[in-house]
């Protein structure tokens, strides 16, 4: 009876190195497509695979020929074989293979011969795999491992780079001081949920929020005592969002912003007084007022159906608001309206 191979001792560290690299579930990519068709054209193979290999799935990242399911429970996988133990595995002929007897997959397998790769990190990590598979069997010991070793090389430098890549776009997408999005993230942003109000019609709202006198708790406590308001407000930016696509950014110096897609007036302006009422339960310090704690001015725009606005005038128009709080007196929340 087939027994399901035990995780790797290194199983915590192989998902975090996975999902780091935000690869699964993402389109078709010629990077990885051409390593399986060359693989495939090389043994004369009737498919080829890249699988990744996450806690519960394995996920094709790129198929070669017919017969092979976009994804499959990792139980049900032949690869998790490799996942366990890091070697190699070529076989034969898998319908008689002891080492398989009994394996729930085979029954629905078109293929006779198994041989695969582990794609491993420099710290002996195993992500994924290369396979190439045959309809006919072939004695195992015929087969010329070091060519698919190779490619597994060469998949596994793609997946570096990939990595990489997702790395440098967090980073120039994030602000350093307090983790959230960035201006130019923030742009890229409102363009992108606008395009999407375009198409749906359905409302779309922005809160600028504006640190109330920011400049005396500098020129009291100093920059560094900012800094850390900032640090300490910038959570509650995210906490206060409810939809699964909001998005929180530092918009400029003591200056947020909150992107919320699909959210009209009424909530846009419940949202907005959340993150003040998260701001009073923070009790950050102020030097000014009565009560002595950091408070915020918070100005919101909407674009509904019937407003043929750009991001510009969204922007325009909560900077507006935002105008109208601090005029009122500052630690409030105003609408904007065209009077
Ligand atoms: P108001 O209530 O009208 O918004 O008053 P304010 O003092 O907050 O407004 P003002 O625009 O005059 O001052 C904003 C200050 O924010 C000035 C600037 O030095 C400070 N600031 C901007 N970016 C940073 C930063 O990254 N760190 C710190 N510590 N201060 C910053
Ligand atoms: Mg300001
Ligand atoms: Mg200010």
């Amino acid at each position: 009876m087939f027994v399901v191979p035990q995780r790797p001792s290194n199983e915590a560290e192989r998902l975090k190195f996975l999902f780091s690299c935000g690869i699964f579930d993402t389109e078709k990519d010629e990077r990885f497509d051409r390593i399986t068709r060359l693989s495939a054209q090389f043994y004369d193979a009737d498919a080829a695979f890249i699988g990744f290999v996450d806690d519960r799935y394995q996920w094709m990242k790129s198929v070669h020929g017919g017969g092979i399911a976009p994804w499959a429970d990792r139980d049900q996988t032949i690869c998790q074989i490799m996942i366990a133990s890091g070697e190699p595995l070529v076989i034969g002929d898998l319908q008689s293979d002891p080492r398989l007897e009994g394996h729930p997959a085979l029954p629905h397998l078109p293929f006779r011969f198994y041989a695969g790769v582990p794609l491993m990190t420099e710290d002996c990590i195993t992500v994924a795999s290369l396979c190439v598979l045959k309809h006919a069997p072939q004695p195992a010991e015929e087969f010329e491992l070091s060519p698919l070793q190779d490619l597994g090389a060469i998949a596994m430098d793609e997946l570096e780079l990939w990595r990489r890549n997702q790395d440098l776009r967090q980073l120039a997408e994030t602000d350093s001081l307090t983790g959230l999005a960035n201006r130019r993230a923030f742009d890229a942003a409102l363009e992108r949920t606008w395009r999407r109000f375009q198409r749906t019609q359905r409302p779309l709202s922005l809160l600028l929020v504006d640190l109330d006198r920011f400049k005396l708790l500098n020129d009291c406590w100093g920059h560094q005592a900012g800094d850390e308001a900032l640090r300490r407000c910038a959570p509650i930016l995210s906490e206060a969002g409810s939809g699964s696509e909001d998005l929180a950014a530092r918009y400029g110096g003591e200056e947020f912003a909150l992107i919320l897609p699909d959210t009209g007036g009424a909530q846009a302006l419940e949202t907005a007084e959340r993150v003040r009422s998260l701001l009073t339960s923070a009790r950050i310090p102020h030097p000014y007022g009565i009560d002595d704690l950091v408070t915020v001015s918070i100005g919101i725009a909407t674009l509904g159906p019937e407003s043929a606005g750009s991001p510009e005038t969204l922007i325009a128009q909560a900077d507006a608001a935002l105008y109208q709080a601090k005029q009122q007196g500052r630690d409030r929340s105003v609408v904007y309206t065209a009077a």
